[in-house]
């Protein structure tokens, strides 16, 4: 008897080896790579701007933006200066392995240090796919409230690095932020958390002096 729970895990597993590709196309060009994450809203356009900005020239990046339709987030980024590819997933609500593997070619990545993948906005499903990236990051965002850990766990357990966008709103918005860390602590002990705006552009140096070691220690 042929169940459904074997067809999941044979997408699921293809999709991973196209995942373990593309992370060799990434190696082998000396280039890192970044799984940006976040609801829609939560600021992982302008992060990447901002982020850009902090570099100063420190790192040479590339940016791929998925949407399910326009090409308005790989604009703003080609408008700064960066190669920028954009990914329409026509509908579906995450990034794959299979749209990562075709957008990387389109890029000049002999040129790039640092490949920024700005995901779907959303929540849930990005987090289950494997897109072959070296970095999983989320951005969380003041604006939100301070029970999204709680309401989508899945997402706060799969990443490496948490991004909590949007300081510059906190005496503005009711954010219990003790309340936010504890929650995320359960799910994700010790990830490695920056606090920031992208629109003050506090805390982005320390974000992006993170990112310069990060790449330079492995291998970008
Ligand atoms: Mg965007
Ligand atoms: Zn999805």
């Amino acid at each position: 008897m042929t169940t459904r729970i074997p067809i999941v895990e044979n997408i699921l597993s293809a999709n991973d080896r196209m995942a373990a590709r593309n992370r060799d196309l990434l190696d082998q060009a000396g280039v890192y790579s970044i799984n940006i994450m976040a609801s829609p809203g939560a600021g992982k356009t302008s992060l990447i701007l901002k982020t850009l900005e902090a570099l100063n020239g420190r790192l040479k990046l590339g940016v791929i933006e998925g949407d399910l339709a326009t090409s308005i987030d790989a604009e703003k980024a080609a408008a700064a200066g960066l190669p920028a590819v954009q990914i329409n997933t026509g509908g579906d609500c995450h990034l794959d392995a299979a749209m990562l593997a075709d957008a990387l070619p389109t890029l000049p990545l002999e040129d790039i240090d640092l490949v920024l993948v700005e995901n779907v906005g959303n929540l849930i499903c990005p987090a289950n796919f494997q897109i072959g990236t070296h970095l999983n990051v989320l951005v969380a965002s003041i604006p939100e409230g301070d029970d999204k850990p709680y309401k989508y766990p899945g997402m706060y357990r799969g990443v490496q690095v948490l991004i909590i966008n949007k300081i510059d709103l906190l005496p503005y918005v009711p954010f219990n932020m003790d309340y936010f860390k504890r929650g995320v602590e359960i799910l994700n002990p010790g990830v490695v958390t920056f606090a920031v705006s992208s629109k003050t552009g506090e805390g982005m140096d320390e974000w992006a002096d993170w990112l310069v070691e990060r790449v330079k220690n492995n291998g970008g």
